[in-house]
């Protein structure tokens, strides 16, 4: 579900076009949470020797329950300065108030990012948004925990006219009580939304907090990069079963290392005319099968309102549990047969489902009103 977002366009002809001057894709990566000055050490020496030249590491953590670890807090601050004197490296970490931006400033931090729990609340991203006024420094803003891609863009936003030039945003799900396979929901259609309209920004996949679990970050971040984001912020921790926090989704630094040899990049558009000139063919076909795919849908809106008004005479209800239990049933078998996916037919049947509820119910209001409805 795309949430449309109709405000004026944001202007951002004044966004550098930022790439750390690391080259793409970025790849950001380090514990969950520091949680002592010898895991801080241990894991960014081990990233370093990976390649790695960006750490990330929570300091304040937003724990979903109280009286669970949340974050060492300040404290953490003077040991990841001497790891980033020690090993060269930038360091991100994330701030949820003025007093996480004010503390960290202090200690030469590199890169703030705002958190999904911080970024659904206005209030709260625009007072970190004032206390960065007047500061050059990357700003990297999560998407919010629900699925609202306005939410989002309006986070982008109010830093952009706090004057933060070095905006970027992290892709890392959103939360939905249906998904048994994923900790946060990728709907990737929303992320590719934001990278439509503001296309200047760069964007980068954290596949830990989406997948939850440590077997699925290699698929979604190969996804990732397949859609042509800028990079990767990837948890990884020195001892990742024995981590504070998020323990299911750390890498061990090695492990971090194989898989981004193994990921490939992709050209977003090659030059070859031969490759073009396929893939135009390819397209072309694809917008026949789409018009027929509306003719075959329009045909069978045309059915439905038939059943409607056939209902409407003979007094029946337009609504009948057992036909859509029917419907429900089977459609996701067909579709299995035909090799697609079976929870991808029910998601189809819904959408087709509420709109032929819609038509039977403008028949039956044009049949109880003509005069009205015409
Ligand atoms: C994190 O990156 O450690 C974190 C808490 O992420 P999110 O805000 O995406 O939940
Ligand atoms: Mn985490």
């Amino acid at each position: 579900m795309l949430v449309g977002c109709k405000q004026k366009d944001l202007d951002i002809s004044s966004f550098d076009n930022w790439d750390l001057g690391l080259g793409a894709p970025i790849c950001i990566a380090g514990p969950c949470s520091v949680e002592t000055p010898e895991q801080l050490d241990l894991t960014v020496a081990a990233l370093v020797s990976e390649g790695i030249k960006i750490i990330r590491g929570g300091v304040w953590k937003p724990r979903t329950r109280p009286n669970s670890f949340e974050g060492v807090g300040a404290k953490a601050l003077p040991w990841i300065k001497e790891v980033k004197d020690k090993y060269k490296v930038k360091f991100a970490i994330e701030v949820a108030s003025p007093i996480h931006v004010e503390e960290a400033l202090k200690f030469g931090i590199d890169i703030f990012w705002i958190g999904a729990r911080s970024t659904v609340n206005p209030f709260t991203v625009q007072e970190i948004a004032n206390s960065l006024k007047g500061v050059d420094m990357p700003v990297l803003v999560k998407n919010p925990v629900n699925a609202d891609l306005a939410l989002w863009i309006g986070a982008l936003e109010r830093f952009h006219q706090a004057g933060i030039k070095k905006l970027g945003a992290i892709h890392r799900g959103f939360s939905n009580f249906n998904d048994k396979t994923y900790r946060n929901s990728p709907m990737w259609q929303i992320p590719l939304g934001l990278k439509t309209y503001l296309p200047e920004i760069p964007l980068l996949n954290d596949p830990s907090h989406i997948s939850g679990r440590r077997d699925l970050i290699p698929q979604i971040a190969q996804m990732a990069l397949d859609l042509n984001f800028d990079g990767l912020m990837i948890e990884s921790h020195i001892d990742p079963e024995k981590a504070w926090s998020d323990a299911f989704q750390q890498l061990h630094p090695s492990d971090l290392g194989q898989l981004l040899r193994a990921l490939k990049t992709r050209k977003v558009d090659v030059d070859n005319p031969i490759f073009q000139s396929q893939l135009e063919l390819i397209r072309e076909q694809i917008d026949d099968v789409d018009r027929e795919l509306l003719e075959i849908l329009s045909r069978r809106m045309s059915l439905v309102e038939k059943a409607g008004e056939y209902k409407k005479l003979n007094n029946v209800t337009v609504f009948q549990r057992e036909r859509w239990k029917k419907v429900f049933e089977t459609r996701p078998e067909w579709a299995q047969a035909l090799r697609l996916n079976p929870d991808f037919a029910k998601d189809l049947f819904q959408l087709i489902h509420t709109e032929s509820i819609k038509k039977q119910t403008e028949v039956k209001e044009r049949i109880d009103y003509p005069n009205i409805k015409g």
